[in-house]
């Protein structure tokens, strides 16, 4: 189930209320993920029992008022290519803009479904001059006010219609998937041309279609995966530009479809903004991730040692630090075989299951140790916890009183389930619950 749902339109339509107002929803529903969230623009969101994500597409574009008309039209082209149906949102207020039209004229010629939102339609009086935006040529439209969500519910069924019905899980048997991820000139292409250089670990060559990354069978440690290469989907890019949105959205599907990121940085430019947003979409999906640090043949060693290098690093990725860093270089292949080792590792880590009794018999004692704080004079009592048989870790904690176990508590939980297990390069789920 990985349907994208990406929301164009102008500035200042509405789109990122509308996209607020989906997030939060879904939030609120799965208790919160103990990770922080950092992508403003991109979140996961479900109706009708239908998942999706949704990419608000105008907040990777600044500045409002003389915003290019090109990057609309790439925003729109690129919403066109990846997404699999897309919300154009317009303003009842401003009505048909040169812009919208534009926009409009685009998405006509498309066949994925377009829905069509009229916002700011704050009162009936507004329904009526919606009437207009038929002129816009994409037939049916939704009015809707995302600052009160007024009208959203229907879009969303609409939306939830549309989406297909979630598929059986057939996940168990097939290969695990490592996705090489990083913005262009990261050296993605180079990692993967040097293993798959020595052919003889290659099972097969799957071409993808041309949305899809490029996957190769690979065997290596008597262990079979598929190895993703995302480089190959930047080809089809027209224009250079250097948006973070293009590196980001182009990410999001493999991501979504991987069980582990290899995410690859260039040693000569450090950890930057798109580098954090594509470790966030990881985390954010339960991914196992490892951090290559590539280039490393180009860094001057007197200048920056490897520690420091790494430090500074680790501090972005407060609170999931936990994260395997290795310092390598495609070109001239210094521990490329340690670099696919490791996520194997990070694999495996994010596949373990925990024994009840041997969860209870550890933890316990700790949380006797070291109890939640008493709020409001009462007590937090931990009588049990165990691993849910889910896809990543998830740990649950039964106790009287969840709603009174705080952040801080569960980040302590966290690193010591972290001391005493395995879990480098996996991020961890941990619900209190009532018993
Ligand atoms: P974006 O640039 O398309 O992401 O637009 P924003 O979500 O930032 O919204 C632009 C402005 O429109 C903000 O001042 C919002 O408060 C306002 N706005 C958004 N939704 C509604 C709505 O349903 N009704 C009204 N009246 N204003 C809205
Ligand atoms: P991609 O866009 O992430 O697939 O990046 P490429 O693999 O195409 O690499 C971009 C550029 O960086 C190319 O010119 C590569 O030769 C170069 N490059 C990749 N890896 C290394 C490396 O480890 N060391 C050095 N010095 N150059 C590299």
């Amino acid at each position: 189930m990985n349907n994208i749902v990406a929301i164009v339109g102008r500035p200042n339509v509405g789109k990122s209320t509308f996209f607020n107002r989906l997030i939060q929803r879904r939030e609120a529903i799965v208790d919160s993920v103990s990770g922080v969230t950092r992508d403003r623009n991109y979140g996961k969101s479900e109706w009708n029992g239908k998942e999706f994500s949704v990419i608000d597409t105008g907040g990777y574009i600044k500045g409002s008022d003389d915003i290019f008309e090109g990057e609309i039209r790439r925003q729109v082209e690129l919403a066109i290519d990846e997404a699999d149906v897309i919300i154009f949102v317009v303003d009842v207020e401003e009505g048909i803009t040169p812009m919208d039209e534009e926009v409009a004229k685009l998405l006509r010629k498309v066949t994925k479904p377009i829905l069509l939102a009229v916002n700011k339609v704050d009162n009936a009086m507004r329904e009526k001059d919606a009437y207009e935006f038929y002129n816009l040529g994409l037939g049916e439209y939704y009015t809707i006010a995302g600052m009160s969500g007024s009208g959203t519910g229907e879009l969303l069924d609409a939306l939830a219609d549309i989406l297909p019905e979630p598929e059986e899980k057939q996940e168990e048997e097939a290969l695990p998937r490592f996705a090489v991820v990083g913005r262009p000139n990261a050296g993605k292409s180079s990692f993967i041309n040097a293993l798959i250089g020595e052919d003889r670990y290659i099972v097969t060559d799957i071409a993808g279609t041309t949305r899809d990354a490029i996957d190769t069978k690979y065997n290596r440690f008597g262990f079979e995966f598929n190895l993703v290469d995302t480089a190959g989907i930047r080809r089809k890019a027209k224009v250079k530009e250097d948006l973070e949105f293009y590196s980001v959205m182009r990410s999001v599907r493999a991501i979504e479809h991987s069980d582990i990121c290899i995410l690859m940085i260039d040693a000569t430019r450090g950890f930057e903004g798109q580098d954090q947003s594509i470790f966030w979409l990881a985390e954010k999906n339960r991914k196992g991730v490892v951090i290559l640090v590539n280039k490393w043949d180009l860094v001057e060693k007197d200048t920056m040692s490897t520690r420091d290098y790494e430090n500074r690093i680790r501090e972005e990725l407060q609170p999931f630090s936990d994260v395997p860093i290795l310092f390598v270089s495609a070109l001239t292949k210094q521990r490329l075989l340690k670099a696919l080792e490791t996520s194997v590792h990070v694999f495996e880590n994010r596949k373990q299951r925990i024994a009840t009794s041997k969860l209870n018999d550890l933890m316990l004692p700790i949380i006797e140790n070291y109890p939640p704080p008493a709020l409001k004079g009462k007590y937090v009592k931990i009588k049990f916890c165990m691993q849910l048989p889910t896809p990543t870790p998830q740990f649950v904690f039964f106790c009287n009183l969840p709603q009174y176990v705080k952040e801080p508590y569960k980040r302590y939980i966290e690193n010591k389930l972290r001391e005493n297990f395995d879990f480098s390069g996996v991020p961890i789920d941990i619900y209190f619950r009532q018993k």
